[in-house]
Formats: structure tokens, sequence, C-alpha cells
């Protein structure tokens, strides 16, 4: 609720006068269990930085983050680390994120070793555990003696899965977990998240920007413009029928399979405002073909809007 993340630059203790990076400021949502719920919108518009405040990974300079009614942000260190048993992160960059030095099963193995005190067994259930995770998101039981460098991009992602679900926790953030992968292994990881989904009941927190994979695995959208969330809806609302003038040009920007289909392609003009010095009122003026005078004074609120949307649909903009 009301989540805000500003940086501040190193810098401004010699030059006060520079402002705070608004990575994020004021962003409130919630995801359900067995709910995806997917952050979409340009880079730099502070998707990874509110999923990573709401594992702490980043310390949010405000606001409240809540798991099951518990407030993370006021917990201790300790505390904290104990809540990450339920809430896990897969990275971006698969290779990057696994320790070269480990085995397959040593990786997988780890974080029920390092929460050995809260009932993960012995180690010799521990690794009967690994060997059923690593069937669960299509190992071969090998695998389990290879080293990060020995597997193929998408085998390296099943093992970052793999790793995440060793705890079963409650809610996973994916942060760009396919974009770093080929097109035809994405489909398959994609599909495997789903499944698990539908197995485990997990929520997942999608940190995206293709909108394809998006609409294939989210239950609801968020879109965010410059640390502010513009538009909340449920995957077939927001895709068929939005309402605030970022999200349709973010959406006309997808290619149409159908070369005959009339595609209305929206351009959007110019460059996203610094997030150091956001444009006063609504922050997409400066950019919005819709813009009137009233759009530079007054922050249109997220407010609900009338709509057969699941879970409501929630607009920012004045005329929308
Ligand atoms: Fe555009 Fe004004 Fe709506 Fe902002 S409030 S999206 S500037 S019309």
């Amino acid at each position: 609720r009301n989540l805000r993340k500003h940086y501040i630059s190193p810098k401004r203790w010699l030059r006060p006068a520079r402002p705070a990076i608004q990575a994020v400021d004021g962003v409130s949502f919630s995801v359900a269990r067995g709910e995806t719920l997917s952050l979409v919108g340009e880079s730099g518009c502070g998707k990874t930085t509110t999923a990573k405040s709401v594992m702490r990974l980043v310390e949010p300079t405000s606001g409240s983050v809540q798991l099951e009614g518990e407030e993370l942000l006021t917990l201790s260190a300790n505390e904290m680390r104990l809540r990450r048993r339920q809430l896990q992160i897969i990275f971006q960059d698969p290779y990057a994120s696994l320790n070269p030095r480990l085995t397959a099963s040593d990786i997988v193995a780890e974080p029920m070793r390092n929460f050995s005190n809260f009932g993960t067994g012995t180690a010799a259930e521990r690794r009967e555990r690994v060997q059923w995770l690593f069937s669960r998101v299509g190992l071969r039981p090998e695998a389990a003696k290879k080293f990060p460098h020995e597997f193929s991009g998408g085998q390296r992602q099943r093992l970052g899965i793999a790793r995440a679900l060793a705890l079963n926790p409650k809610l996973i953030v994916c942060d760009e977990p396919v974009s770093a992968l080929d097109v035809s292994v994405q489909a398959q990881v994609v599909n495997l998240l789903m499944d698990l989904q539908a197995e485990f009941g997990i929520a997942y927190l999608f940190v995206a920007h293709d909108l394809a994979v998006v609409r294939h695995i989210s239950h609801r959208v968020a879109v965010m413009y410059l640390g502010h969330i513009v538009e909340i809806a449920d995957r077939d609302t927001l895709f068929s029928a939005p309402r605030h003038p970022y999200t349709e040009i973010l959406l006309s920007a997808v290619p149409v399979p159908n070369p005959r289909t009339p595609a209305r392609r929206m351009l959007l003009q110019g460059d996203p405002p610094s997030p150091a010095n956001p444009p006063s009122g609504c922050r997409f003026h400066t950019r919005c073909p819709m813009a009137q005078a009233v759009c530079k004074e007054q922050v249109p609120e997220l407010t609900e809007r009338p709509s057969s949307s699941n879970g409501g649909h929630w607009v920012a903009c004045h005329f929308r």
C-alpha cells in the first residue's frame, strides 16, 4: 500500500539541491493466492523496483507490504529472513543468479539447508525433495551432479524455478524470468510456471515487458508509468478495452499476426521524463495525445470505473 522508493544519489551530499530519483511513488496493489498479477511498462517505469521492494531486496522509502495481513516492512532483518521462506524470487538472468561453484542439487537444496531448523527435514529427506523438485520442473535426475555452465538457458531457468519452489513459498516474484531465453524456450518456461501455479496455488508477481507473455500468463495486469500505476484490470478487460491513454498506446505497439487486420498503431512521442524531476500533475501529460490544462495541475487518482472486470477496473486519468 502506497509503496515508495526514492533513491538518493550519493552525490546529493555534495550538492543537496540534487533531487531524489522517484523510482516508485505511491504504488498500491494486492495479489491473491493462486493469482498472477503482472506489472508492465517501459524500461525505467519502476516495475522491478516495486517487485524487489515487496521482498525487501530493495528497502522501500515508505509504505506498507503485508503478507497475509502481517506487516513486513517493520520486521527486523532476522525476522524478515524467516519470512523469505514464503517469498521467493526468480531472476531475469538464470546464469547470473546461480552459484557457478555449486552443483544443481546443491543449488536447489541450499534454501532447505539454510532453514534446516524450521522443519525442512533430514539431509536424506532434502535429497529426496531435490529429486522430486527436479521431476516437477522437467529436469532429469542425472542433472543433479551438473554445474550451471553445463545447462542450456531454459534448463538453468528450470533450476532457478526449482530453487524458488524448494521452501513451498506463497508468493514468487518473477522478475522478467523469460526475457533472456529463446522464444521457443520461453513458452516452455511460462507453461511450466502456469502448471506449478495450478498444482501448488502459488501467487506470482510477474514483471515483464513482453505483452504476449503477459497476456498468456496473467490473471490481472497493472500498467506502470514513471513510478505510478496508471491502470489495473483483469487480463481480458485490459487487452480488449484499455482505458488509460498510455495503456492504449502500449497495446497498439503489439504486432498483429494477420497483416490484413486493420491495426491502429499509436506512437508514443518523446522520451520518458526523468524520475528525478517528474512532470507535475499527471506524469504522462508531456506525452499524452489527450492532455488538457487540468492534467498539468492535478494528479489523477487511481479510481475504480464501472466494468465487468474481475477485481475491478482501476484507472488514473481525468478523462477516462
Ligand atoms: Fe492524458 Fe490527462 Fe489522462 Fe493524464 S490525465 S492520461 S494527461 S488525459
